[in-house]
This record gives C-alpha cells, sequence and structure tokens, in this order.
C-alpha cells in the first residue's frame, strides 16, 4: 500500500515537472515567495520598505520566460462601470517605477474606502526578468525584447523593424521581437486588460519626466465605435490627470508600432496615461511617490461615461471567480 503510495506520488511529480518542462518559457516556474525573497534582495541597497514585497494576496497572470510570476493584485467591485489598471515597472532598468507599483498597492489597501464601486487591478512588475537580471536590470525582458513595442497593433508587421532599424539603429533595447505579441509578460497585459474590461490605464515608468496621453481619437466621434459623450470623457480625465501631475510635463510623446499607447489608447480607444518619473535614482522613490499622491486618488475617482461599442462587455467568468476569491 505505501509502495503504491510513493510510486503515484512519484508519477504525478514526474507530470507536474514535465508539464513545466514543456511550458512556452523552457524555465520552471517560481513561487511568488521566491519572487518576493529575490526582489528583496535586489532592493536591499536602496533601504526601501522590505514589507512592500511581501508574499500575501497577490494573483498570478502568468510566467515571464525566465519562469517568475507575473503578479497583479484587485480589488473593488467586479461589476464596476469605473475599472482601473496599473502597470508599473515594464522597462527592467528603470527602478522608480518598481517602488511605486508595490507601494501604490499597499496606499490602495490602507484606503479600502477607496475601492468600493469601482475596481482596481494593479501589476507593480510585469517585467521581473529584465528587473533582477544583471546589476542594474534591463530594459527588455529576459529574451531581449521590448516589451513596449510587441503589442500586436495593426502596422506592426509593416514598421515595426523596419523602425527599429531606421529610427533605433537596431539597438537591441527597442528590439520589438521576432512576432507581434510573442512574449508571456506582453500576453500577460493584454490578458488583464481584456479579462477585466479595463476603461483606463495608468502605466508607470521613468526618467522623462513626463506625462503622456493616448487615447481614443476625435475623428472617430459619433461614428459606429463610440459617442461624444464618450470622447469627452476622456479628455476630462486627462485634464485633471495633467493639473494633478503639474511637475509633470505633459508631452504627447507620439505612438510606436507595438506600444501600449498605440495598442491600448488608439486601437482599443481605452485612455492610457504614462507617467515617466523624473529620474531612475532609487532614493528618490518615495518622494516620487509623495508627489503624486493626489493624483492616484483623481485616476482611481474618475469615471470614465459610457464604453467604445465594440468594448462595452462585462468582465469575464475568469474575472468573477477571482473576484469571488
Ligand atoms: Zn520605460
Amino acid at each position: 500500500m505505501r509502495f503504491l503510495l510513493v510510486a503515484t506520488f512519484l508519477i504525478s511529480s514526474f507530470f507536474a515537472v514535465a508539464k513545466d518542462k514543456t511550458d512556452r518559457a523552457g524555465s520552471p516556474h517560481k513561487s511568488v515567495g521566491v519572487l518576493m525573497d529575490t526582489v528583496k534582495n535586489r532592493t536591499k541597497p536602496y533601504k526601501w520598505d522590505p514589507l512592500l514585497f511581501n508574499d500575501k494576496g497577490w494573483l498570478i497572470g502568468g510566467y515571464s520566460v525566465d519562469g517568475m510570476p507575473l503578479l497583479y493584485w484587485v480589488c473593488g467591485d467586479i461589476n464596476a462601470k469605473n475599472r482601473s489598471l496599473v502597470l508599473s515597472a515594464v522597462h527592467g532598468d528603470e527602478i522608480t517605477p518598481v517602488y511605486f507599483g508595490f507601494r501604490l498597492v499597499e496606499w490602495v489597501k490602507a484606503r479600502p474606502n477607496l475601492c468600493k464601486d469601482k475596481l482596481i487591478v494593479i501589476a507593480p512588475l510585469v517585467n521581473p526578468d529584465g528587473f533582477l537580471r544583471y546589476q542594474r536590470g534591463t530594459r527588455t525582458n529576459f529574451n531581449k525584447v521590448d516589451l513596449n513595442r510587441n503589442f500586436p497593433t495593426p502596422e506592426w508587421n509593416q514598421n515595426a523593424h523596419k523602425i527599429w532599424k531606421e529610427k533605433y539603429s537596431s539597438r537591441r533595447r527597442y528590439y520589438p521581437g521576432d512576432k507581434a505579441g510573442d512574449q508571456p509578460e506582453n500576453t500577460f497585459q493584454r490578458w488583464l486588460i481584456n479579462e477585466f474590461k479595463i476603461t483606463k490605464i495608468l502605466s508607470i515608468h521613468a526618467p522623462l519626466n513626463i506625462l503622456d496621453y493616448d487615447g481614443p481619437i476625435s475623428e472617430e466621434v459619433n461614428n459606429d465605435n463610440f459617442a461624444k459623450t464618450y470622447f469627452d470623457s476622456c479628455y476630462i480625465l486627462k485634464e485633471n490627470m495633467k493639473r494633478a501631475t503639474s511637475k509633470l510635463r505633459f508631452f504627447a510623446y507620439g505612438t510606436f508600432p507595438g506600444s501600449l499607447g498605440n495598442y491600448a489608447g488608439k486601437i482599443l480607444g481605452i485612455p492610457t496615461l504614462t507617467v515617466e518619473l523624473p529620474t531612475t535614482d532609487a532614493s528618490k522613490a518615495m518622494q516620487y511617490f509623495a508627489d503624486m499622491e493626489k493624483s492616484h486618488q483623481i485616476f482611481f475617482d474618475f469615471a470614465v461615461e459610457e464604453r467604445p461599442n465594440y468594448l462595452k462587455e462585462r468582465a469575464s467568468a475568469t474575472a468573477s471567480e477571482v473576484m469571488n476569491n
């Protein structure tokens, strides 16, 4: 009997390992605990509060190329009209957004009222492999792909590699990938947007000291895709955020094949605000977060009126299940 149990255990362990080995990334999956220990070690010299990197309350939306869990945190009402997504640390060599993402989760947790009547989803470390690679991290992911050039936008096949060669002289840090949307960390971001039927996005980068906005285009007003009410509402959100982040310069950076602003803002028509914190200096991370507290509140509180017609359905069954756990 005991032999049978041991044999069953061995067989099931074998299948568990075999399943891991067939994963797209090729690396065995690591636990949230392992990720957090690694992040704590990596950030020790910065003297950030180590309690930010606790292993409680996280959900996993996929695995990075090197097998790290892609974390997100959710609070609120799954059927709310007001649905925010925050994506932080997409570029692994931008240090201040790492603090920002994890600190924001604790900030929201300390304000349970904020989650009432709305849905908040935060992914604090979209590119763990880039952040944990080498001593200073890399912009790109483990496959050396720039995750902010990998979104499947309509002109990607025609232009992504052309622009990479011409504008960026084929510098590896801007490599858009072999194929649009082929990186797990990119799939993760698209999955969050779609699964939770997100109505506005805040993306945190550094060090350009700007606020950028991508969203529905005025030429599309009153066509079949969306109404003027929707366009106006997105515009008010942008203006409110501009006022609340007056330390940042407002600058329309433009979009690129495969960038989030292009994919979510222009193509899906979801208002997408990109904050570029002023520097990547880890010692300033706490100050930058404090400077933006007012704008967190404004961003979360703002309920965008209406939706583009093609994005009207509510969150999916899987998202509802996550919320009910
Ligand atoms: Zn960046």
